[in-house]
């Protein structure tokens, strides 16, 4: 009988440890995806079409022979062991609530084994508690523990020692278009794509990594975010190569890895801590959400807010479906801070055109700025829009490359153009608050629930 192994987060073939499972002793494999509505309506077109793109090259990889079928798991896979004679499905374990559940859901309703080998970490969530038995709610404890427990080397896996089947006679849905991006540009998709990716920057950029990340300006960060959010790489891969690299870009580089691992853990360990306050104080935080608040809210999405870093940064997602972390912090404190606006409907716009948007590093990466998260900034330390960008783009050309109506400007007037005598150039706006007035009022705000309970 063959074996189904279902793709989820793991759209590749090297180091797949499911896939070893699955073909082990030479038995035949069916490459599955399903098109499942619940995840797809979330995503928007960015990450759906990077997706589809992702199965595309999957599906070249194994010789035409991925099967996408739609519709609700629960139901076309117990059909679909029913039709092939399936003995077994196969799956890297997924940490996200909707998918924990779903596959508590898949495996009742199955009737043949189910075997989850391996995770899109390199330790799997939900593995790493203190002595106590508790999971770890701050970043350097769990990165020493991370470390402490070791993980399995690359999986020795190729996809041509593998032995595909592609089942005729199953309905198939087939892999959809891609969709109307709005003008988005994505980065190549899928396996090959990664590994060539990674290979440029571990050999040109790499080593200055620890010096260059925080600089928008520079293209000194991997990009490897959407690859991993799909899997079309395994961090252990990375993770392999880094051991034998020295020095702080390197290092520096295995921290970033092991905080997404650290959020994929809270998660596991919290699934409420997607939607709500993991510091419940923040539930009585006031916040605006009226009509006012609502259009400023879509001033701060369509780049418009008059602060320069924080417009280049909300249209460099609309751009590209990726920005810079230093920037994606900057525009999520001025949402919070500067705005008054509930962290969530950030997030939820980060979720609809991030390439790379998961619901672990976002949501976690949202309430990190909001101050309500695990090991959160301190909610009194409030990022300044305007020294921000003199710091992290000092000679405004990240901002110029992305707000076309300051290409004129110089290195100063760039990230202050309300300064110019005939004020700023190109309809470009003046600033929609006085950040001065919206810190202290952000400061009297968590005056009133910073010592309740
Ligand atoms: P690099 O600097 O090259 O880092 C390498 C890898 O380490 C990244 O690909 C990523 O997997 C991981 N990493 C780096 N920084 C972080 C971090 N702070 N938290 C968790 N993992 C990290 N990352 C996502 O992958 N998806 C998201 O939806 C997402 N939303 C975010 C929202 C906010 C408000 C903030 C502040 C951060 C968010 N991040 C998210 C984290 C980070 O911004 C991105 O991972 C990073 O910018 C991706 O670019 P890169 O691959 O070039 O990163």
């Amino acid at each position: 009988a063959p074996a189904i192994l279902w793709f989820r987060r793991d759209l590749r073939v090297r180091d797949h440890p499911a896939l070893a499972a699955a073909g082990d002793g030479g038995r035949r494999v069916i490459g599955v995806f399903v098109l499942d509505e619940a995840l797809l309506a979330p995503s928007g077109p960015v990450r759906r079409t990077f997706l589809y793109r992702c199965l595309r090259e999957l599906d070249a990889s194994i010789g035409g022979r991925l099967l996408v079928l739609r519709g609700d798991p629960t139901e076309v896979l117990p059909e679909l062991v029913a039709e092939v004679g399936a003995d077994s499905v196969h799956v890297s374990a997924d940490a996200g609530p909707y998918g924990r559940e779903r596959d508590e859901r898949v495996r009742a309703a199955l009737g043949v084994d189910w075997v989850v080998t391996g995770s899109p970490y390199a330790v799997t969530p939900g593995r790493i508690t203190k002595r106590d038995g508790t999971a770890y709610k701050v970043f350097t404890p769990f990165r020493r523990a991370w470390e402490e427990h070791g993980r399995p080397a690359p999986a020795d896996t190729d996809e041509s020692a593998v032995d595909w089947l592609l089942p005729r006679k199953v309905r198939a849905a087939g892999i959809p278009e891609d969709e109307d991006l709005g003008g988005t540009v994505l980065p190549p998709a899928g396996e090959r794509a990664a590994l060539e990716r990674w290979d440029d920057f571990r050999d040109s950029a790499l080593t200055g990594y620890d010096g260059d990340r925080d600089r928008p300006d520079r293209a000194g960060t991997s990009r490897m975010s959407p690859y991993l959010r799909w899997g079309c790489v395994h961090p252990r891969t990375l993770l392999a190569d880094l051991d034998g690299s020295t020095g702080d870009g390197a290092s520096s580089y295995r921290d970033e890895l092991v905080f997404r691992e650290f959020y994929a853990d809270v998660l596991w360990n919290w699934p409420g801590s997607a939607r709500h306050n993991f510091d419940t104080r923040f539930d009585r935080m006031r916040l605006d959400t009226g009509d006012d608040a609502w259009e400023r809210f879509e001033d701060w999405c369509a780049g418009r807010t008059g602060f320069p870093i924080v417009d280049a940064g909300m249209r460099q997602l609309l751009a590209v479906g990726w920005m810079h972390n230093r920037v994606r912090m900057v525009v999520a404190s001025f949402l919070v801070k500067d705005l008054h606006l509930p962290w969530w409907w950030g997030a939820r716009h980060f979720m609809r055109h991030l390439v790379d948007g998961d619901l672990a590093s976002n949501q976690h990466g949202w309430q990190w700025a909001a101050g309500s998260g695990t090991d959160a900034s301190p909610y009194f330390r409030i990022f300044n829009p305007i020294t921000q960008g003199t710091k992290f783009d000092p000679d405004g050309s990240y901002v110029r490359e992305h707000v076309p109506e300051l290409r004129g400007l110089d290195a100063k007037r760039t990230h202050q153009p309300w300064t110019l005598p005939e004020g700023p150039p190109n309809g470009y706006p003046p600033p929609m608050v006085e950040h001065g007035v919206e810190r202290q009022e952000a400061l009297a705000r968590y005056g009133e629930i910073k010592t309740s309970t």
